[in-house]
C-alpha cells in the first residue's frame, strides 16, 4: 500500500538528464506511480511531506549532488526510512560499497543493462518496506 492508501506504490525519480528520466519513466510507469524531479532542491521541496514509497536518486546533479540530497532526506522524519537507490553513470569499482556506506539502500549503474535486476531491486526494496 502506498502512503495515501493507494495499492500502486509511488516512486520518485530525481534525474537531471531528460533522456534518462524518460527512459526510467517508460520502464516504471506501467507498474508504479511516478513523481519526477530534475534536481536536488526541487526534490527536497516536492518530497518535504513524503508521499512516496521509494526514491531513485541520481548522484551527478547540478548544484547539489545526490549524496547531499540523500543526507538531507535522511535528516527528515518523512523520508528518513524510505528506500533510496543511488543511480550513477560513472560506475567504478568500489562504488557500490561506497554508496551503501553513505546510507543508500541499493546502487544501480546507468545505463540499465539488466532490466530484470533493475525491477527485482525495486520490488525487493518495496517488499521490505511493506
Ligand atoms: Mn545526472
Amino acid at each position: 500500500m502506498g502512503p495515501e492508501g493507494h495499492s500502486v506504490p509511488t516512486i520518485a525519480i530525481v534525474e537531471d538528464n531528460d533522456d534518462n528520466l524518460m527512459l526510467f519513466e517508460a520502464m516504471l510507469e506501467d507498474s508504479y506511480e511516478i513523481r519526477a524531479f530534475c534536481d536536488g532542491p526541487s526534490a527536497l521541496g516536492g518530497l518535504a511531506a513524503g508521499g512516496v514509497d521509494l526514491i531513485l536518486l541520481d548522484i551527478s546533479l547540478p548544484g547539489m549532488d545526490g549524496i547531499e540530497v540523500l543526507k538531507r532526506l535522511r535528516g527528515r522524519d518523512q523520508t528518513r526510512d524510505l528506500p533510496i537507490v543511488a543511480l550513477t553513470a560513472h560506475a567504478m569499482r568500489g562504488d557500490e560499497d561506497r554508496f551503501l556506506a553513505e546510507g543508500f539502500d541499493a546502487y544501480l549503474a546507468k545505463p540499465i543493462i539488466d532490466e530484470d535486476a533493475f525491477f527485482a531491486t525495486i520490488a525487493r526494496l518495496l517488499e521490505d518496506r511493506a
